[in-house]
């Protein structure tokens, strides 16, 4: 029988297991220690289990679900990308965004969650791989312990925001959040990890039911359903308005932040956008996370930096919450949108999903 990777229990799979071989309990926190904390690579390396016990969990499971194939830094802004390559041999992207440059000294994981994507949005570059399978929790949460290994360097925030879209592989990526905030995980604050979606309603909807406490980050994009439909798909069967009206419905009363991502093109950002933007705002803990479109190979021409500038100010004479945030990692192609999990050609991410500048 093919061993599974370890990372893929939860502390409640992890006790129920030492005690189905005789252990007591306690081990099971142990263990989580020794992956996230100390992020060791070998079970030979945890000292403080006997050396019967070692060999044994060494012949039932892996500590690594993924092999490093490749990794890019860029020259500009210090971003690290990393293609890792799964065990049944498809390539994923994680990228490290190295942000001592910004006020707060943040460093920020971007993990991927499936390995391609069947959203379809077409400025993304992993839509043009299409769906390949969900990423299992172990993989998610062995792209934070290799991106920290290789790279020697602790983040302290989590976006899920690579490849594909993180609520059509939900059970997998909420479990893999929780193990990230776990005292004996990596122990990454509630308010650090923020999950995104292109705009998955049920997905939405159960995240809220849920009380799940991560932070949320939900791209819009456009502000007329027509336009919106023909770059993100995913419109046409969840459209944005029903999701307006379920944020209406539940989310005063939720604990989650909220931030809305626009990618701002050169046809979105009229003035008429930024008034039915406007209108779109009724919430005052939701925020408008403005990012300039990455080049990449869609159709699509990035605003030049005046436009920009006239659109923000649009907003902010009428009073919109919003953030700017400029992209890192362009020159590797480890911007969003640009996350193609090809090998030897640079990468890509979610545009869907481009990480809000209060996450990094
Ligand atoms: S932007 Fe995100 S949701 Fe859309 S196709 Fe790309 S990976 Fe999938």
């Amino acid at each position: 029988m093919e061993k599974q990777c370890i990372k893929n229990f939860t502390i409640e799979g992890l006790t129920e297991y030492f005690g189905s071989i005789g252990e007591k309990g306690y081990r099971a926190k142990q263990l989580m220690n020794w992956l996230y904390e100390k992020n060791v690579g070998s079970f030979h390396d945890m000292t403080n289990f006997s050396k019967e016990l070692r060999g044994r969990l060494d012949g039932e499971f892996l500590v690594s679900a993924l092999e490093l194939a490749e990794q890019q830094v860029s020259e500009i802004d210090g971003t690290s990308k990393f293609l890792f390559l799964t065990r049944d041999g498809h390539y994923i992207e994680s990228v490290l965004m190295n942000s001592e440059g910004s006020d707060e000294g943040r460093l920020t994981v971007c993990v991927s969650t499936q390995a391609g994507c069947a959203m379809g949005c077409r400025f993304c570059e992993t839509a043009k791989m299409g769906f390949i399978r969900n990423l299992e929790t172990a993989e998610i949460l062995d792209q934070l312990c290799q991106v920290r290994r290789i790279s020697g360097q602790r983040n302290n925030n989590v976006v899920f925001m690579g490849m594909g879209e993180p609520f059509m592989n939900y059970d997998a990526v909420l479990r893999a959040a929780d193990i990230m905030n776990y005292s004996f995980g990596f122990h990454i604050s509630v308010r650090k990890i923020t999950i995104s979606t292109s705009g998955v309603l049920a997905g939405i909807e159960r995240f809220i039911d849920e009380r799940r406490p991560y932070n949320l980050a939900i791209s819009l994009n456009d502000t007329l359903p027509e336009k919106r439909e023909k770059i993100m798909p995913v419109e046409r069967s969840n459209p944005f308005s029903r999701i307006s009206d379920l944020l209406d419905r539940k989310f005063p009363a939720s604990r989650n932040r909220l931030t809305v991502v626009y990618v701002m093109r050169q046809d979105n950002i009229s003035h008429e956008d930024a008034k039915r933007l406007k209108k779109m705002f009724r919430y005052n803990r939701v925020k408008l996370n403005l990012i300039p479109l990455n080049e990449g190979t869609h159709d699509y021409r990035p605003p030049t930096e005046q436009e920009v500038e006239r659109f923000i100010k649009d907003l902010e004479i009428m009073n919109v919450p919003i953030t700017v945030r400029k992209s890192l990692g362009r020159d590797i192609s480890g911007a969003c949108g640009q996350l193609s999990g090809k090998k030897y050609s640079g990468c890509g991410g979610c545009m869907a999903g481009n990480i809000p500048s209060d996450c990094i």
